[in-house]
């Protein structure tokens, strides 16, 4: 079954705010879908975490080293592409467009062999997960019309970052982690402060002295309190921090999480599917953290495609808690047609059809994109 076309598929028109503080406009382009064809008619779907001129632009060097090759070897085609273009963007826009055509060719090889995605990575060690409502964080009198739709649909656990967290003052800081607690009662709490925002202000002693709060608090885990290129600061916070640490949402390409696995400088490690590399990027670096003690827990504020991944990826690592599920984006909520529910614990069930086996709403994709997509040619 040979690559026949592999196609560019803009989202614009409602991407999602990010925190950051150069902030995005929803006609921005943000994420982009890949849709790969083959001779026979079967297709498959991928996701970028980049704007569609850059995918474009990938696209133009990446299609010579596609299309007319088999569309069931796509970790040996991935593999062989990033290899050749170490002078022409490999670890940037290529990685990032590369994991678009790797989950789309993961889905295409699952569709093909009538298996979900999970049972070709090796075999499902679970059925279901739990998500967290990934949201950001707001000023305390506003966390609860912020958190409460979350709670309503069944969440167990919400992450809030960014906003104001680690860029007021510790009071503020403190502030809405109390409120956010009160919010939840029991139910887990982390917190994502957001050090790949650009110029992140804080270093180590405000790191150090933060996590001892969020302790008070029971939080689950303290994301990215450090600028991402800072290992040696991690290194030491995640020694001496009471709480867990966690981060790695912004590496692309499987080396460059080997020195952050090895060297211990986070508890929990986050790649994220659409820029990494890929699904099988993404099933190696979780498999390189399981066997030094550290667990995967996949970063999902990009698209319902990207979470489709994650959820096959969780089910097929021995340990997974967790996946992030970014509540409220158009780009998540409108592009399935059997949009996931949460069940009465708080768990989501893992799609056991072939290939991501989600069923997606192309006429959504289409509002998106001004492209309509097809199951099949
Ligand atoms: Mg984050």
């Amino acid at each position: 079954m040979k690559i026949k076309s592999i196609k560019c598929v803009p989202l614009r028109g409602a991407t999602a705010k990010g925190g950051w503080s150069n902030e995005l406009k929803p006609e921005d382009s943000l994420h982009t879908l890949i849709e790969v064809v083959t001779e026979t008619g079967l297709t498959g779907i991928g996701s970028v975490f980049t704007s569609s001129d850059l995918v474009e632009g990938s696209l133009q060097i990446l299609n010579p080293l596609f299309i007319g090759e088999s569309a069931l070897e796509g970790q040996r085609l991935r593999e062989c592409a990033e290899q050749s273009q170490f002078w022409r963007g490999r670890g940037g826009a290529i990685t990032h467009t590369l994991s678009g055509i790797d989950i789309a060719l993961w889905d295409i090889l699952g569709k093909s062999t009538n298996q979900s995605v999970g049972v070709l990575l090796g075999g499902k060690y679970r059925n279901k997960i739990k998500p967290y409502a990934s949201l950001l964080f707001e000023v305390p009198e506003k966390l609860e019309a912020v958190m409460q739709p979350a709670l309503e649909s069944g969440f167990k656990g919400i992450k809030l970052g960014w906003g104001l967290f680690g860029r007021q003052s510790s009071k503020m800081d403190e502030a809405m982690v109390k409120k956010a607690r009160e919010i939840l009662g029991d139910r887990s709490l982390m917190v994502d402060a957001g050090g790949s925002d650009g110029c992140w202000p804080n270093t180590y002693k405000w790191a150090i002295n933060t996590a001892d709060m969020l302790k008070d608090y029971g939080v689950d885990w303290f994301e990215e309190p450090l600028r991402p290129d800072d290992i040696f600061s991690y290194k030491k916070l995640r020694e001496h921090s009471r709480v867990p640490i966690s981060g790695c949402e912004v590496l692309t390409r499987r080396q460059s999480f080997l020195p952050w696995i090895t060297e211990g400088a986070v508890d929990y490690i986050q790649p994220d599917v659409t820029k990494v590399g890929g699904i099988s990027e993404q099933h190696k670096i979780a498999w390189y953290a399981y066997d030094f003690g550290i667990e995967c827990i996949p970063h999902g504020w990009n698209t319902a495609v990207g979470l489709a991944a994650d959820l096959q990826l969780v089910s097929a690592i021995p340990t997974a808690n967790w996946v992030e599920y970014m509540r409220g984006n158009p780009y998540i909520d409108d592009l399935w047609l059997n949009t996931p529910k949460i069940d009465a614990d708080g768990y989501l069930d893992i799609p056991n059809e072939p290939g991501l086996g989600i069923n997606w709403n192309y006429d959504n994709i289409e509002k998106f994109s001004g492209i309509l997509l097809k199951e099949n040619y």
